[in-house]
């Protein structure tokens, strides 16, 4: 089987297991844990904070950030196709009593514009206590539902600031900050510096096989761990896990390069299929969406699957794969024979 539904499907790699057997360990909720601590240390100065915790998941560190900025009833501004509302299982309604202002991104990049228009006004005939107050705002970079998307540092620089501007709070969910960075060049520290909090994924693309960070200002990061305890995210001998995490930090980041490289020639590969319909230029890291013009997206997913490629439906027509440390170049011209002949038969079947 060839596994194209997420970046998260990577086993971790021989070399990562033997460090994780290795691993020192201690009780990492009494602090005595040396390398969560370790990892904890070397993502705060990989993204220019004063420190950063460990936790399970990508959607922990987010919805702890977003509980540790606000409080019940307040409003938050983030792209309406963020991870952090549609992906997230309600959580920000659940968990902190948040009211989310969508705006209107394209591939989920909004503008400085954008935040400005959706920011209340300020006037003495205004009831301001009416409005949920604004306490938030959220960036995603690189952007999952908007198809792997870079944030441009200019506009993700001046979006924050406008936030700023207004006595809002930033966070940036940096999942696939990683691939920004590989994709286009930028230190992870400078997509993070105009944001207050940032959380970074190990299980995604980089191959480790559980946990995020949450990083920002000393004080800020006291707060979170609070929340994370309230969530029930308390660890133990974590070492274990998180030696699996800087294994990954440091060995697995620049080789996204050749993920990005995979997820274009199967765009490239795609966008020659007829019925098939792609934009390649806009592959800019490694998830690929396309869509189905011969059938539902669910059906060409289901056929793709019996001959061996597991891809996932993004909607009616839409179809999503991503590229990652267990997929070589030459299990990227397979799928693409496999998707090719799924066409193919399809268009004969119709015909007959
Ligand atoms: C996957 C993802 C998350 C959540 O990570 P989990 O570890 O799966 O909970 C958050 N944000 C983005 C953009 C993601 O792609």
């Amino acid at each position: 089987m060839i596994d194209l539904r997420s970046d998260t499907v990577t086993r971790p790699t021989a070399a990562m297991r033997e460090a994780m057997a290795r691993a020192e360990v201690g009780d990492d909720l009494y602090g005595d844990d040396p390398t969560v601590n370790a990892l904890e240390a070397r993502v705060a100065e990989i993204l220019g904070k004063e420190a950063a915790v460990y936790m399970v998941s990508g959607t922990m560190t987010n919805q702890v950030a977003l509980r540790a900025h606000t409080e019940h009833g307040d409003e938050v501004l983030m792209d309406v196709n963020a991870h952090l509302v549609r992906l997230e299982g309600g959580a920000p309604s659940a968990l902190s009593g948040l009211t989310v202002r969508p705006l209107m991104g394209k591939r989920g990049i909004f503008t400085a514009a954008d935040v400005n228009a959706a920011v209340n006004v300020r006037h003495s005939f205004v009831l301001h206590r009416t409005m949920p107050p604004q306490r938030l705002l959220c960036a995603e970079n690189t952007h999952n539902v908007g198809g792997g998307s870079v944030w441009p540092l200019d506009c993700l620089v001046e979006a924050a600031e406008a936030g700023r501007a207004h006595g809002l709070s930033t966070h940036l969910d940096g999942a696939r900050l990683w691939h920004a960075s590989v994709a286009s060049g930028t230190p992870e520290a400078d997509y993070a510096a105009p944001f207050d909090s940032v959380s970074v994924c190990f299980s995604k693309g980089l191959g480790a096989p559980i946990g995020s960070a949450l990083a920002g200002s000393a004080a800020f990061v006291e707060r979170a761990r609070r929340f994370k305890q309230v969530f029930g995210g308390g660890f133990r001998q974590a070492g274990i896990v998180a030696a699996g995490a800087l294994h990954a930090l440091e060995h697995h980041r620049e080789r996204l390069a050749e993920d990005h490289r995979n997820a274009r020639s199967l765009a490239d590969g795609l966008a020659s299929i007829e019925g098939i319909s792609v934009e390649p230029t806009q592959v800019e890291t490694n998830i690929v969406r396309f869509d189905v013009e011969a059938m539902a997206g669910g059906e060409f997913v289901d056929r793709c699957f019996e001959r061996g490629v597991h891809l996932l439906p993004g909607g009616k027509r839409a179809v999503r794969a991503v590229t990652h440390l267990d997929v070589t170049a030459d299990q990227i011209e397979q799928s693409l024979e496999v998707m090719r002949g799924v066409i193919g038969e399809f268009s004969e079947d119709r015909g007959q």
